[in-house]
């Protein structure tokens, strides 16, 4: 290779908690690949391929360090990622594992002390991992004599990975969302509103690796379909990394109005969410999901104190998730503009929840009297027409 030839630029994506998984871990491993393959197709990713425990994204010739860099940090918010580095591949020659680690330390600006971290992944490279750190070392001291080399806590690690037939080197590095590559865990049913906590949730899970479906429950006709945009805003932003598969769009409003009109109305909402949960487990069916998701949070409102979150759960036989049912609001928000819906989330939108509300909802009600109050509805011609009548958008998720 000619001094001047710049070496192929490359990400290279690790994970750990797939190396848990054992005998599934080569399942893993390729729903991970093929994520990050479908989901990289704005960025100059040629091509995927596992080598030696991680998997490294191989980009296109030419890729300036910003638009590397960028594809680095994209690539870090996908489930299952847990590392993500942007550096280079060269040759298994020491000039030019010397070269790519000049170049990839320049690329990690600003820092002032830096370590040199080397592996062989193939024990047939005649240079042992301790006499590679001190010579890559010895080399970069010369090329960057203002910097101080530092064995513990560095600014910068310079790794430099020898395998089969080729180096890696790298310095720049950022932590990922970690978790599960999505397709991994399942399938769910999210309710999803255009409030905060619902996102939130739903991309928890998705997190762990399960394919989300989503419903939607708008206030239609008696409200605006304003939520309904709002929830496909959020959607958008969750399925860039993949999130999310579905959404599902019910209209509520005219059975909200006929259960306040009948309903002693402290139960009224209580009557409504149980509504929710009921088309969304129909939904759930439909479309082999095996339990329902909620952005709950034990005592954050009325409708969330242990009694009523009892009698919400005593309408359906799926399994319902509420990963935020112990996390604080503060905490929500921050994921929240982590994964960037927050901003979406805080526009104003009547949905079915601000529909047709009781003064003062009942906060500790008993199931006896709910299902009471619900006899007088026809609540399973409802779920079918209301189920037969959802709208479904789909997303793109990676085959
Ligand atoms: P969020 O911020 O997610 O709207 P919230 O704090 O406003 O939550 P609630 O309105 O009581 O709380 O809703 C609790 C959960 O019920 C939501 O997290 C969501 O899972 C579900 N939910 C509420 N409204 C809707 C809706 N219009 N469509 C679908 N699901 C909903
Ligand atoms: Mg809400």
């Amino acid at each position: 290779m000619s001094a001047s030839e710049p070496y192929q630029r490359v990400v290279l994506i690790h994970y750990h908690e797939i190396g848990l998984k054992g005998h599934n871990r080569a399942k893993f491993e390729q729903r991970l690949l093929k994520n990050v393959l479908g989901l990289t197709a704005a960025h100059p990713v040629v091509t995927v391929h596992k080598i030696s425990g991680r998997l490294v994204a191989f980009l296109k010739e030419g890729t300036a360090r910003e638009e590397g860099q960028a594809c680095a940090s994209f690539i870090a918010r996908i489930p299952g990622v847990a590392r993500v580095s942007c550096g280079f591949k060269c040759p298994r020659e020491v000039d030019d594992i010397n070269r790519a680690a000049v170049e990839a330390l320049s690329e990690a600006e600003p820092f002032e002390t830096f370590k040199v971290a080397a592996r062989r992944a193939h024990t047939d490279f005649p240079i042992d991992s301790m006499t590679m750190n001190r010579e890559v070392g010895a080399v970069l001291c010369a090329a960057y004599p203002e910097k101080r080399v530092q064995m513990k806590e560095m600014d910068v690690e310079v790794r430099v990975e020898v395998v089969q037939n080729s180096a890696f080197v790298y310095a720049f590095s950022i932590p990922g969302v970690g978790g599960l590559p999505v397709g991994s865990s399942g399938k769910l049913m999210c309710l999803l509103s255009s409030g905060i906590d619902s996102p939130v949730a739903l991309w928890q899970m998705a997190k762990r690796g399960a394919v989300c479906n989503a419903v939607h429950f708008s206030g239609a006709p008696e409200t605006s379909s304003a939520s309904e945009f709002l929830v496909e805003d959020i959607a958008r932003v969750l399925e860039r990394t993949g999130c999310i598969a579905r959404v599902f769009t019910v209209e509520l409003g005219s059975h909200q109005r006929a259960i306040s009109l009948e309903c002693p109305p402290p139960l009224r909402v209580i009557l409504y969410r149980r509504l929710m949960f009921k088309v969304a487990e129909r939904l759930a069916r439909e479309c082999g999901a095996k339990a329902l998701v909620t952005g709950e949070s034990l005592g954050q409102v009325a409708s969330q104190t242990l009694d009523n979150l009892c009698c919400t759960d005593a309408s359906v036989q799926m399994p319902i998730f509420r990963p935020l049912i112990g996390t604080d609001k503060q905490d929500i928000i921050s994921t929240a503009r982590e994964i960037g819906t927050y901003r979406i989330s805080t526009e104003d939108a009547p949905d079915c929840c601000t529909l047709f509300m009781p003064r003062s909802p009942e906060t500790h009600a008993k199931l006896s009297a709910v299902e009471a109050a619900e006899a007088s509805f026809p609540e399973d011609e409802w779920v079918e027409e209301l189920a037969e009548a959802a709208r479904c958008q789909i997303f793109k998720q990676p085959k």
